[in-house]
């Protein structure tokens, strides 16, 4: 909350041409067996934390509370179920409250953490982020996605600041199941598909910056993935939990809200209105990558992303990245869930706007059952790659 103060005062006397960075969270405490010393941490923060977690609030229940009881932290805890939605958040709020709660604590995945920032902002407490995986950047980001009950994306809140504090606990990490990191790749490599396309021309520096890194960012992920998914807990392994935990949170917090999401993400949004979905935030953003390349390429021609499909296509096989609606347990869906699942990817105020073409609701939707088709005048190509 520290950095706020100062921005407030900067907003009443310069309203005009102020501009609120939050590229980063005040500490990052990361490493192997650091619980101990991030509960010292964190009573530099507050004295009653509230932990807001969500499936996993049972495995920390073992590593955190009795370094928090260590402490001589008074803690309460509770569930952010069903979702990151308005009646949790409002539930959350009053638990808070009864508690006399003067630090959040997000501990789990995505949904878990973005309602943790979330309910701090709303109360104007200070929010530790403690990942149980590395399916997302949440931890890192002043950023939070809100649902219905039902799990349908409803809108982002833009929070004032990053995390007080990041703990990145590899033990913990590795705790999740293998698909959780595998989904962290899918959403990280996005930001360079997505970042390329809406900021790809910026001028300015730290947009230009946010671009480069994430194109830093899905080669180092391209080069080590495989890897990292054969030994969990190598140093690889880490060096690709740091690349999804924390790089692509730099890369969000230096690209800001210039730096957005295009069709990848728009296309997730679009899936969470169909019922019965299994699927977890990257898998279905990285379908999205696909969908967005086969548009570029269907709609304007674009040789580089219909090669760049095929390459990630290859590259999901490998790791395990749904490559279909069949992949993500939608092969089932009917035309008219297809449709509307596109009409909302397609909303006036989508980010799919941000492609530099139209796109009419049929072509989302051939899009949409096309991401594995092979390249459209691939002869032409072979014969060039012969010349
Ligand atoms: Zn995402």
């Amino acid at each position: 909350m520290k950095p706020n103060l100062s921005a407030e005062k900067l907003s009443t006397q310069t309203p005009s041409s102020l501009s609120v960075l939050t590229v980063a969270p005040e500490k990052v405490i990361r490493g192997s067996q650091i619980l101990t010393e991030a509960a010292v941490a964190i009573a530099h923060l507050g004295s009653r934390p509230l932990i807001v977690g969500g499936r996993t609030l049972g495995v920390t229940q073992a590593h955190l509370q009795p370094i928090l009881q260590q402490q001589r932290l008074h803690f309460a805890q509770a569930s952010y179920a069903p979702d990151c939605s308005e009646a949790s958040l409002e539930a959350l709020r009053t638990i808070a409250k009864e508690h006399k709660a003067d630090v959040i604590i997000g501990v789990g995945g995505g949904k878990a953490l973005d309602t943790a920032k979330l309910v701090a902002q709303q109360l104007q407490l200070p929010v530790v982020t403690i990942p149980t995986s590395a399916a997302t950047c949440a931890a890192w980001t002043a950023l939070s996605n809100v649902y219905s009950d039902d799990g349908a994306f409803l809108y982002d809140v833009a929070l004032s600041s990053c995390p007080d504090l990041l703990i990145l606990d590899y033990d913990l990490i590795q705790t999740a199941p293998q698909r959780m990191l595998v989904a962290g790749i899918g959403d990280a490599i996005a930001k360079w598909y997505e970042a390329s396309v809406s900021s790809g021309h910026s001028e300015q520096t730290l947009i230009i910056s946010a671009v480069q890194q994430a194109r830093v960012l899905r080669d180092i992920l391209f080069q080590k993935s495989v890897a990292a998914l054969q030994e969990p807990g190598s140093e690889v392994w880490k060096e690709v939990v740091d690349a999804t935990v924390l790089l692509a949170g730099v890369i969000g917090g230096l690209g800001g809200a210039q730096c957005r999401t295009v069709a990848a993400h728009a296309v997730h949004n679009g899936l969470t209105q169909i019922s019965g979905h299994s699927s977890i935030h990257g898998e279905k953003v990285a379908y999205g990558i696909l969908v967005q390349l086969r548009l570029e390429e269907m709609v304007i021609g674009n040789q580089l992303a219909a090669s760049a499909r095929q390459q990630l296509l290859k590259f999901y096989a490998e790791i395990g990245l749904p490559k279909n609606l069949g992949d993500l347990g939608l092969g089932n869906i009917t035309l008219s869930e297809l449709q509307q699942s596109a009409e909302i990817a397609l909303a006036p105020n989508s980010d799919i706007h941000r492609l530099p073409f139209k796109v009419a609701l049929e072509q989302l939707m051939a899009a949409m059952v096309s991401t594995t088709a092979p390249v459209e005048g691939n002869r032409l190509t072979i014969m060039n790659d012969e010349l």
